[in-house]
């Protein structure tokens, strides 16, 4: 499933595509979305955004877009009135005079008013996003050590959008890494200092994999391992997804483990505590 980052990187693309722009045509795959259309055209659409794993298009008529991709949902942009060769099933179109928005596949999609935002249920329930600009590493060591979450595992906060929003499966193992916490530990049970070495780290890897498009492994190895020819799937992640290989920082071998449900990726040295 796609994380935060790759979701705002998404929001960034529709937003390059058509905002600014008024709409020329509006699609809605899905029978209870029809009737929306009529209020869509000729809306321009003012902001593209992220809460979470969410996407949210704002008009100008004061009408929210609301899309969560789940595991299938994906958007696409295309010149206007054309679409991209897939078997998907076409759920959204958002055409301007020179480009097409399409979301493929994904079916929770509803249209909200701006006030409503804020009390749909996936938003609601929603943390800090580590994304939002206002957000600093002492507001996830806050979070940390709340008593909501200091005496949870790390292994299940950092799949859980209610402590901090946009994590996932794969910003788990690697910020537990670069932390150099177990995905065992519990915040209450860590030392100050490495709890605020966990939320710097939180918040560091997930700006990372924004801006660089899904890397997180550190700026030395990816530049030592682009030297020798590594591909973007071999350089990308320090752990995720390496079980077998040697750690980078002490040459142990890292270890795949199961924890709440899903893969997690250990180095057994460097994640002692
Ligand atoms: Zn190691």
């Amino acid at each position: 499933m796609p994380e935060g980052p790759e979701v705002r990187r998404e929001a960034d693309m529709i937003a390059r595509a058509i905002q600014g722009h008024a709409l020329t045509d509006v699609y809605f795959g899905l029978p209870r979305l029809k009737r929306h259309r009529k209020s869509l055209v000729g809306a321009t659409i003012t902001k593209v955004t992220t809460r979470g794993k969410a996407l949210l298009i704002f008009f100008d008529t004061g009408g929210v877009l609301y899309s969560h991709n789940q595991l299938y949902g994906r958007w696409y942009i295309a010149a206007a009135g054309s679409q991209p060769g897939t078997n998907r099933t076409l759920r959204v179109a958002l055409t301007t005079t020179s480009k097409s928005a399409l979301l493929y596949s994904a079916s929770d999609i509803s249209l909200l008013h701006a006030e409503e935002v804020e009390r749909h249920p996936y938003i609601m329930k929603l943390g800090p996003d580590v994304l939002s600009e206002g957000l600093s590493w002492r507001d996830i060591g806050h979070q940390l050590l709340s008593k909501p979450f200091a005496g949870r595992s790390l292994s299940a906060l950092y799949l859980d959008q209610s402590f901090v929003a946009g994590l996932g499966n794969y910003l788990r193992s690697e910020i537990l890494f670069a932390a150099g916490v177990n995905p065992k530990a519990r915040p209450n049970t860590l030392e100050r200092r490495k709890v605020n070495e966990l939320a710097r780290a939180t918040l560091m890897l997930s700006v990372r994999s924004y801006k660089s498009g899904g890397v997180t492994n550190d700026a030395a190895t990816v530049k030592t391992l682009k030297k020798l020819g590594a591909t973007k799937s071999r350089y990308r992640f320090a752990v995720f997804g390496r079980d077998g290989e040697p750690c980078y920082r002490c040459g142990d071998i890292i270890e795949r483990e199961t924890a709440n449900g899903r893969r997690v990726y250990v180095c057994p040295s460097c994640q002692r505590v």
